[in-house]
């Protein structure tokens, strides 16, 4: 089969920060402004510090989440004096990085970010896009001594809320488990590694090499799952030791995901299915326990440069 062809992937934005407090993107992108990171072979790299505000007070955010800020409607919406800073700020990146859905928009746009789940490395997707599961696939096969997971979150463009939803590519990597506030050096280099890698491939892919197609597994995103509440809205239990750490172990129904504070464990009920983002700290405000996914398989084409 002949290989599906893409137009070169020449602008790519390297943003951290969009969540304050999630310091391993903070810190690899002021290193990358230091070292004054702006081209690498056939690539130019845009460095974006997304949420300064927030990043100089090690906060998530602000006002609100800048990463649900980048649907059409919030993008689009008019600026007034209530306005959020991080609505604001939604709309200065998309001019600077987008418009989204524009031919001005970068090319390729990799947010960086991190979980206190135990994730592991993770590229997390709004869609499906033949180029950025090679470049998940190519991550894969090169860093062999940890899983490489990919997680497609299942939201037509419109609707996309994070940041990489503005580039014509876009993933998030989110590397976990680290806390708020804090720097890993295992982490630090884990994502350092990945942006390079996918650095490295956009070099193979603008030089006109064939990337052969294949098998890739992804977490397709099905539904989240919050802490059972007392009518106050007060959590009654936390997350049970044995889901505790085990992001992706797959949950079947009767294996206990709630342990309350009177002692009594809550099973999983319901299919099958794989749960990520166990724990995640910045969840609780958003009432969610944790995700579940369901694992499938893709066969990528062959895909090369259009020339
Ligand atoms: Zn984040």
């Amino acid at each position: 089969m002949e290989p599906t062809c893409f137009p070169a992937v020449s602008r790519v934005a390297v943003s951290g920060g969009t969540h304050g407090n999630e310091l391993t993107g903070v810190y690899i992108v002021r290193e990358m402004q230091k070292q004054e990171v702006d081209k690498v072979g056939s690539v130019s790299v845009t460095t974006v510090l997304a949420n300064p505000r927030a990043t100089d007070a090690c906060r998530r955010y602000i006002e609100t989440d800048l990463n649900r800020c980048f649907t059409n409607a919030l993008l689009s919406a008019p600026i007034t004096d209530s306005t959020p800073y991080e609505m604001r700020r939604a709309q200065e990146l998309n001019a600077q990085l987008g418009p989204k859905g524009s031919e001005k928009a970068v090319d390729l746009l990799i947010d960086l970010h991190n979980t206190t789940a135990n994730m592991g490395l993770c590229l997390i997707f709004d869609s499906l896009d033949w180029l950025t599961l090679h470049i998940y696939k190519y991550i894969q096969s090169k860093m062999t001594k940890m899983p490489v997971r990919a997680i497609q979150l299942n939201k037509p463009r419109s609707d996309a809320y994070c940041l990489e939803s503005v580039g014509k590519h876009g993933f998030a990597i989110e590397v976990g488990p680290q806390p708020n506030g804090v720097l890993r050096a295992d982490i630090y280099n884990t994502v350092k590694t990945a942006v390079d890698l996918t650095i490295t491939w956009l070099q193979e892919f603008n030089s006109g090499c064939t990337f052969e197609g294949g098998e890739v597994e992804a977490y397709i995103a099905a539904k989240s799952v919050d802490y059972p509440r007392d009518p106050d809205g007060k959590i009654t239990a936390v997350i049970h030791p044995k889901l505790q750490d085990n992001d992706f172990k797959l949950l079947q129904p009767g294996d206990p995901v709630f342990l309350s504070f009177s002692g009594e464990t809550v099973n999983h009920e319901g299919e099958e299915l794989y749960p990520f983002f166990v724990n995640e700290c910045a969840y609780y405000e958003k009432k969610i326990a944790f995700h579940l996914a369901r694992r499938e398989t893709f066969t990528l084409p062959s895909i090369r440069l259009r020339t």
